[in-house]
């Protein structure tokens, strides 16, 4: 049996993640400190004794006793809103935490997956991001604290690679939704649809133009799992190239939800806010065959039937 460690367990999508290894016939070592995720997401494992979850900041020293075959590092606030208020903590787990893990990895021989982000191409200058574009980044801005963050950890992830021959991937992620994303993290989606089903309004950051291009979560961990078996270590979108701008995603989520009370308002624009956003997912679709296949009409129906449950009106 396989033995993962996987980090930011109880988040959006380390919760998926430990439901899709524990599928696998792993043996699921969750951890977290529940800055950003919650215990609700993973509840349904603890009964199960393939899954272990232990409440550990990885900023500091990890200790994981026995074998591990692979290590999966998710553990990073990640909404725009969350690494405004907890800047430091967002620089430490995407720097300190991902060498602890790294060093782990080493100690134990464990291939191990690193999360990086869309946000390492910054606000773009070239449409869509291939994984060769070197981005476009203001390290002291608003989002510099997670962009950077992420651009150390692709650094020291090559660096084990190159110099102690730790077995290693990067994944660049691009938007995702999908249910357990929090109700209030202030991302695009999770704000649409619990002010949609509050009847509050819809709140679009500038005119709306900006764009982004949303992936389902069930083909995202796909993606991660597919990269994690493969043997290519340098950085591999995995999105949705399916663009769309933000007042149009707001219409269709107001549509879907269909509270006659829900109207678009338009807020201002935060700094540093990227204009546009899609992956190219060339790499992806010959590295690994893979490329998305929930469409985000199904996937916001899904969405939607999970915020209605956890949204209080
Ligand atoms: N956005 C918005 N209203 C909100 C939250 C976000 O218009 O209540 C916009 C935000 O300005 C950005 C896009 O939606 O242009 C996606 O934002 P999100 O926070 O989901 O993630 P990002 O892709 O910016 O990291």
């Amino acid at each position: 049996m396989k033995r993962i460690l996987i980090t930011g367990a109880a988040g959006f999508l380390g919760s998926h993640l430990c439901d899709r290894f524990i599928k696998e016939g792993c043996h699921v070592i969750g951890m977290d400190n529940l800055l950003t995720g919650s215990l609700d997401n993973i509840k349904h494992l603890f009964p199960l004794k393939e899954f272990e979850y232990y409440h550990h900041d990885v900023s500091k020293f990890v200790h994981v006793p026995g074998d591990l075959d692979y290590i999966l590092h998710f553990a990073s606030p990640a909404s725009p809103i969350d690494y405004l208020k907890m800047p430091i903590q967002t620089l430490k787990v995407g720097a300190l935490g991902t060498h602890n893990l790294l060093g782990l990895a080493k100690a134990k021989n464990a291939r191990i997956l690193v999360a990086s982000t869309s946000e390492v191409y910054g606000d773009p200058l070239i449409h869509p991001q291939k994984e060769d574009y070197w981005g476009n980044v203001n390290p002291v801005g608003p989002r510099g604290v997670y962009d950077e963050a992420k651009r150390f950890l692709e650094a020291i992830t090559m660096a084990y690679h190159n110099f102690h021959g730790v077995e290693t991937r990067i994944i660049r992620i691009f938007n995702t939704y999908g249910p357990r994303m929090r109700v209030n993290d202030g991302r695009a989606l999770p704000a649409f649809f619990s002010q949609a089903i509050r009847g509050e309004g819809i709140t679009v950051f500038g005119d709306g133009s900006q764009t982004r291009s949303f992936c389902y979560v069930a083909d995202l961990v796909e993606g991660i799992y597919r990269l994690l078996m493969s043997d290519h270590h340098l950085p591999v979108n995995i999105g949705n190239p399916d663009e769309i701008t933000i007042k149009e995603v707001a219409e269709e989520v107001v549509k879907l939800v269909g509270n006659p009370d829900a109207k678009i308002t338009y807020k201002p624009l935060p700094k540093d806010d990227p204009k546009v956003r899609q992956p190219d997912i060339t790499k992806a679709r010959e590295i690994l065959g893979w490329e998305p296949t929930v469409s985000r009409e199904e996937g916001l129906k899904i969405t939607m039937e999970y915020f209605k449950e956890v949204v209080k009106v």
